[in-house]
C-alpha cells in the first residue's frame, strides 16, 4: 500500500474537512449562485527557521518536549519529589517549567522565565532591565497597556521613549543615528493596527547600532515567526492568547538571552508575579494543539478578510494576507499572519452598532482563542488607528457562519 506523504495528507484533510462543514442545502444550491469564498489549502506554516535539537518536527515537540512523567499540577514547593520554592525562576515547578521548556524549544532559546500575565512579564523586564537615563525606542503602536507603560511610567522612571513609525524601518535606522537606544520594541503584527512590520529588517538595524531587541510575539507565535533566530534579544508571549489557546488560563513568558532572563528572574523575588502551576497545566494542554489552531485561524482569517474587502460597507480591511494591505503579503518572510484582522467601515453606524446586531460573534475584548470577537476602536492618529475601526479576532468557529453573522449584522445597521 502506498505511504501518503505530509503534504498529501494535509491536502485529504483539507478536503474531508471542507466536505464536512458544507450545509447539506448548499450542496443542492443552484450553480448560478454567489462562488463560495476560496477556502486557501492547508499547509505547514511553521518558520522555516525551527528546527529541533531532538531532529523532530514543531508539531511532535509542542506536545512532548519538556514535560516529566508522572507530575501533573504541582502545589507550589510542596513537591515532595523536588522540594523547592518556585521562586527564583519558575524552572524549580515542574509544571511551570514543562511550558518554559515548551516556549525555549518553539523559539530557539536556552533560558526563559513566566509571569501571570503578558503585561506581567513584559513589566516586569523593564521593570528589571531599565536604569533612569536609559533609551528606549518603540514602534508608535502597540498594545494598549504596553503603550501606557511607554508613556506614562518610564518617563516618570527617568527613562527616554521615542515612538517611531517601524512600518519604514529606515525611521529605526535614523532614530538609532541620532541618538543610541539601550532597548528597541515591536510586535511585527501590530495590535491593533495589523501594520505588518518587517522583523528581520528591524532586528538587523537595532543590533547594527547596538541596541538590545525586544519582541512581542504574541500574536503570530513562534508557528509563523521566531524571532530569537533570527536575532532578536528577548521575545515575548502573552500566552493568555493563541499559546494557551482556549482562554481558560492566563500568563507570560520572557525568554531569550540567558544573562538577561537571570536578571529577571532574580527581579522576581521582590517584584512577585509568578506563574501559577493551574494556568501552566491549563497553558501547557492547550499549546499540544497550537499548530492546528494557528493553521485554522490562518484560514479563516483569510477568508473573513476576503469577505470584508467585498463588502459594500467596508472602506478597507486590514489582514497580513491581503495583497492590498501588506504588499508582502506572500513573502518568504511570514507564511501566515493568525487570526487578527481590522476593518474600516464607510459608514459610523457600522461602526457604533455592529456589536449590538452579531449573534455569535462576541462584542467584547481578549483574541487568540476558539471565539470571534469585535471590538470598536477610537480614532488614534499617533498609533496610526484609523476612524470607523473595528478589530476582529477571528475563532475557531466555521468560517462560513461567521460570515452570515457579519452579513445580518451589517446589514442590521445600515
Ligand atoms: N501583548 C500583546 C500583543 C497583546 O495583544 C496582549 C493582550 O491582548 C498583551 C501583550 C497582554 O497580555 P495579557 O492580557 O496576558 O496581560
Amino acid at each position: 500500500m502506498n505511504r501518503l506523504n505530509k503534504r498529501d495528507f494535509l491536502k485529504a484533510t483539507a478536503l474531508l474537512g471542507t466536505a464536512a462543514v458544507v450545509p447539506a442545502a448548499s450542496l443542492a444550491a443552484d450553480e448560478g449562485a454567489a462562488a463560495p469564498a476560496t477556502i486557501p489549502p492547508v499547509e505547514d506554516l511553521v518558520d522555516e527557521q525551527f528546527t529541533s535539537r531532538a531532529g523532530r518536527h514543531f508539531g511532535s515537540q509542542v506536545i512532548h518536549h519538556g514535560e516529566q512523567p508522572g507530575y501533573q499540577v504541582t502545589a507550589i514547593s510542596q513537591d515532595k519529589a523536588a522540594p523547592c520554592y518556585q521562586r527564583p525562576g519558575n524552572l524549580h515547578n515542574p509544571t511551570v517549567a514543562a511550558l518554559l521548556r515548551k516556549v525555549m524549544e518553539m523559539e530557539g532559546t536556552d533560558a526563559a522565565v513566566g509571569g501571570p500575565c503578558g503585561m506581567s512579564i513584559i513589566s516586569q523586564t523593564y521593570m528589571a532591565l531599565l536604569k533612569p537615563g536609559d533609551r528606549v525606542v518603540a514602534h508608535r503602536c502597540n498594545y494598549d497597556w504596553v503603550m501606557a507603560l511607554f508613556r506614562e511610567y518610564l518617563p516618570s522612571w527617568g527613562v527616554e521613549i521615542e515612538f517611531v513609525d517601524m512600518t519604514a524601518p529606515e525611521n529605526l535606522a535614523r532614530s538609532l543615528q541620532a541618538k543610541p537606544a539601550k532597548f528597541v520594541h515591536w510586535e511585527p503584527y501590530v495590535n491593533p493596527t495589523m501594520d505588518v512590520l518587517d522583523t528581520p529588517a528591524l532586528i538587523k538595524i537595532a543590533k547594527q547600532a547596538g541596541a538590545t531587541v525586544i519582541v512581542d510575539n504574541t500574536w503570530l507565535t513562534p508557528y509563523l515567526l521566531q524571532p530569537f533566530r533570527l536575532g532578536a534579544d528577548l521575545v515575548i508571549h502573552s500566552v493568555t492568547k493563541y499559546i494557551g489557546g482556549h482562554g481558560n488560563a492566563m500568563g507570560g513568558v520572557v525568554s531569550g538571552r540567558k544573562d538577561l532572563v537571570v536578571k529577571i528572574e532574580r527581579a522576581q523575588n521582590w517584584l512577585g508575579g509568578l506563574f501559577r502551576p493551574m494556568d501552566a497545566f491549563l497553558v501547557t494542554q492547550g499549546v499540544k494543539t497550537l499548530p492546528l489552531r494557528m493553521r485554522q485561524h490562518c484560514r479563516s482569517a483569510q477568508m473573513v478578510a476576503e469577505f470584508l474587502q467585498s463588502h459594500p460597507a467596508v472602506a478597507r480591511a486590514r489582514y497580513g494576507g491581503l495583497p492590498a494591505w501588506n504588499r508582502n503579503a506572500q513573502s518568504a518572510t511570514l507564511k501566515g499572519f493568525g487570526g487578527m484582522l481590522g476593518v474600516e467601515w464607510k459608514n459610523d453606524a457600522v461602526h457604533r452598532d455592529l456589536g449590538r446586531y452579531v449573534k455569535l460573534i462576541l462584542n467584547a475584548t481578549s483574541l487568540g482563542d476558539p471565539v470571534t470577537r469585535i471590538v470598536a476602536r477610537r480614532e488614534e492618529k499617533p498609533r496610526g488607528i484609523p476612524p470607523r475601526f473595528t478589530r476582529v479576532s477571528v475563532g475557531l468557529e466555521e468560517p462560513e457562519d461567521l460570515i452570515a453573522d457579519l452579513t445580518q449584522a451589517i446589514e442590521k445597521c445600515s
